[in-house]
């Protein structure tokens, strides 16, 4: 019998083709197999019916890990040709069209691994082997259609060994267009800080040892460049933090093994699975009780955020050592993006490390390490980028036009929408500096080329003086086609619907700032959306923030707006001075200020946590973003109600002066970690009750929670659960990240539906 197969899904450009030919081959079937431009790939098979089955079954379960198939049809076929062997057609395939699929970078396989830990086999001991199943993707492919040519393997031209392989369709590696061995692939070397090439037998593994020695080396990886120290020795941590001028953030580190991470961390079954998972980001995991690696690695906090290697040359740097793990920070200048040349790395980087470990093998795109934390059994993505991007979302409704959003001002990503599919740049970071601007641009321009897709509407944040917003204004000018302006956490709502397909929803949405309808600082909302009426029903109460964003580096501003008419504050506020740059003066100056009345006000449920992490002495600075209030949901962890407070909600305002004056009075009575849960506990349920009678009183059925705030565990639980309580059904994101890395995603979201653009 005939039948024709047609399959949608992911499926182009990750070795299906092949995988169909060898499935086809074993089960003695005749045909071909090609792929058509409108994104399936089309299978016409001849045979006896049970092989067939067994066929489909095989393609059903066991395809390559990087396709994803979402529908799979089987039809009787009833051509005219006569087959005499299975075939692979190469014509027209492989031709662009609009919403193509590029696979993301994947880590290195276990037959590769395999492979390379094998004396005999030919690529022994070669860090950059690699197969059709795995390698990198995105961060090579310079232009479609995605073939050797257009990747930066081009420099490399294959040794006939390889060509071999790539040409026989048996072969693991038929058309792996990353395919290289020790003969004709990139090579690696050791390079001192001054440039100079050390003569060694072994670079890398010479790189991993002298890691552990206590020095500092730059590695070239598929991507960008890492910073790896020891993770047992502080002193290079330490050294690492001053000369990066960065204080308190915390490093990621990569582990050698799940089982070195075990001995330091407490890893649950999802965190192991996803950390061993081909996308291998890193992975957010509480410190176990005996932690004994340096506590220069995430100060203050009670996690620390581990990968796994994911590329030949990461599991070689830990052949020759004891440490169970490296400190693999991004190698980027403050507030820049990664960098990915030799020679600018040279340049900016040899102040700050000791040795470079390079490759001569171009990167494409650079990518950053992906970031993700769990919070009970919930994933939650902080920073979506290698291994995921730019693979896209997949939406439950088309949109007719393609729109563009642009993100917000930090942690931004770009994101085009075209039909049912979301394609979310990889992070591009925050976007003050031209720099990462240019970054964002040459991204969206990239991804645009490689979907093939033209904007037909652009969408930004309302915020008038935005990066982002100005350079929205100016494509759309460019290129002729409308704008228009997604209020923040209505684009954190949006993305939090487009992501389950809900057309009507009370959100709460909190974070630190997002300019809204009014022209003030929100962040503590709740709000209301159907695709045609958006409301803001309620927040939390307007604060004072004397000197604007000062207020938001030093939280202790905060508590001076939250509780200058509060009997005894002035003298606390006094013993604190020399928290402040300019101490008493300061000091004066503020309650100087806040006397005038002449200040302005936020809604923000970030500088609220900023402010009770302040008062209660957890952190008076904040060094990098969100520190204070990460600090204080560390602190939480370990702790226990101890205020007992009833939200005191009036006027659609959850009353936040309340909650600070109580926690100042009960300062001495009570440890930190105790006041620090009440205080978070009272904010989730002030928010949730308050959410519960708007959803109520609207008829809505499903309240959900974005915005930054919704990676704290305790704080997420407590809405969870209270909404729950109440009958109604409550949702989180999954794949989208909570924070403004989900923004540009929102804002295509609410522009399509709001556009009515949906068919
Ligand atoms: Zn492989
Ligand atoms: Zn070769
Ligand atoms: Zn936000």
């Amino acid at each position: 019998m005939n039948v024709r197969i047609v399959v949608s899904g992911i499926v182009q450009g990750v070795g299906f083709r092949p995988f169909i030919y060898r499935v086809a081959v074993k089960n003695g079937l005749k045909g071909f197999v090609r792929n058509r431009g409108d994104a399936v790939v089309e299978i016409v098979v001849e045979g006896g019916e049970e092989n067939i089955k067994k066929f489909i079954k095989t393609v059903r379960e066991n395809h390559p890990p990087l396709a994803k198939i979402y529908n799979l049809t089987v039809e009787s076929y009833d051509g005219k040709e006569k087959f005499t062997e299975f075939k692979i057609y190469e014509s027209f395939e492989e031709k662009t069209f609009s919403g193509s699929v590029i696979p993301p970078d994947i880590s290195i396989c276990d037959k590769c691994l395999e492979e390379l830990r094998n004396p005999k086999d030919p690529r022994h001991d070669y860090f950059f082997i690699t197969c059709t199943d795995c390698g990198p993707r995105y961060t090579v492919i310079e232009r479609l259609p995605y073939d050797r040519p257009n990747t930066t393997m081009k420099d490399f031209p294959m040794c006939s060994f390889c060509e071999k392989e790539y040409r026989d369709p048996l072969n693991r590696r038929f058309h792996a267009q990353t395919i290289a061995c020790p003969t004709c692939g990139p090579k690696v070397f050791l390079v001192t800080s001054g440039g100079e090439v050390l003569r060694v037998k072994d670079p890398i593994r010479e790189a991993g040892r002298l890691v552990e020695e206590g020095f500092i080396v730059a590695v070239k990886g598929n991507g960008g460049f890492h910073i790896a120290t020891s993770t047992l020795n502080s002193e290079p941590i330490r050294r690492l933090r001053r000369v990066k001028h960065r204080r308190q953030k915390p490093f990621a580190i990569m582990a050698k093994s799940l089982e070195a991470v075990k001995t330091f961390a407490k890893v649950g079954v999802e965190e192991a699975k996803l950390l061993a998972s081909y996308i291998r980001p890193i992975v957010l995991l509480e410190k176990s009780e005996n932690y004994y690696l340096s506590e220069e690695i995430s100060p203050g906090l009670h996690n620390v955020g581990v990968m796994l290697p994911y590329t030949g040359l990461h599991y070689m740097l830990f052949d020759w050592v004891e440490e169970p793990a490296f400190v693999m920070t991004s190698a980027n200048p403050p507030n820049e993006p990664i960098i990915v040349d030799n020679g600018e790395a040279l340049r900016r980087l040899s102040s700050t490390v000791d040795y470079f470990l390079l490759h001569n093998r171009r990167i494409a795109q650079r990518c950053d390490d992906s970031v993700v934390r769990f919070n009970d059994g919930f994933q939650l993505i902080i920073r979506r980028s290698r291994g995921y991007a730019p693979s896209p979302i997949r939406l439950k409704f088309k949109t007719k036009r393609v729109v563009l959003g642009v993100g917000a001002g930090e942690n931004v990503t770009g994101c085009i929408l075209v039909e049912d599919k979301a394609f979310i740049t990889q992070y591009i970071g925050d976007v003050e500096k031209l720099e990462t601007l240019n970054y964002l641009k040459e991204t969206i321009n990239h991804l645009s080329n490689l979907t093939n897709t033209r904007f037909e509407v652009i969408a930004h944040d309302l915020h008038p003086k935005f990066a982002t917003t100005n350079l929205a204004l100016t494509l759309a000018n460019q290129l002729g086609c409308e704008v228009t302006a997604i209020q923040h956490h209505h684009a954190h709502l949006a993305s939090l619907m487009g992501e389950y397909g809900f057309e009507d929803m009370v959100g709460i949405v909190c974070d630190g700032f997002g300019y809204g309808l009014d022209g003030k600082a929100w962040g503590g909302e709740i709000l209301w959306w159907n695709g045609e009426n958006f409301e803001r029903l309620g927040h939390l109460q307007e604060q004072p923030m004397v000197g604007g964003d000062k207020a938001t580096i030093y939280p202790l501003r905060m508590v001076a707006g939250i509780l200058h008419n509060l009997n005894g504050f002035e003298d606390w506020l006094y013993s604190k001075a020399n928290f402040f740059p300019y101490g008493e003066e300061e000091v004066n100056v503020i309650l100087k200020q806040l006397k005038s009345g002449r200040t302005p006000y936020t809604t923000s449920c970030g500088r609220v946590l900023d402010a009770v992490s302040a008062l209660l002495g957890v952190c008076y600075e904040r060094t990098y973003e969100g520190e204070p209030a990460i600090k204080l949901e560390s602190k939480a962890i370990w702790g226990k109600d101890c205020l007992n407070l009833k939200p005191k909600i009036e006027n659609n305002t959850v009353n936040t002066t309340y909650l600070l004056t109580e926690i100042f009075e009960n300062l001495d009575r009570y440890p930190i970690e105790d006041l620090a849960f009440s205080a978070q506990k009272y904010l989730a349920e002030g928010l949730a009750y308050l959410a519960i009678e708007k959803a109520e009183s609207l008829g809505v059925k499903t309240i959900g929670f974005s915005g930054g705030v919704a990676y704290n565990k305790q704080i997420t639980k407590t809405i969870k659960t209270v909404v729950e309580k109440n009958g109604f059904r409550f949702v989180c994101h999954n794949q989208i990240p909570p924070g403004d890395g989900g923004i540009s995603f929102g804002q295509t979201v609410a522009t399509a539906l709001t556009l009515k653009t949906f068919i």
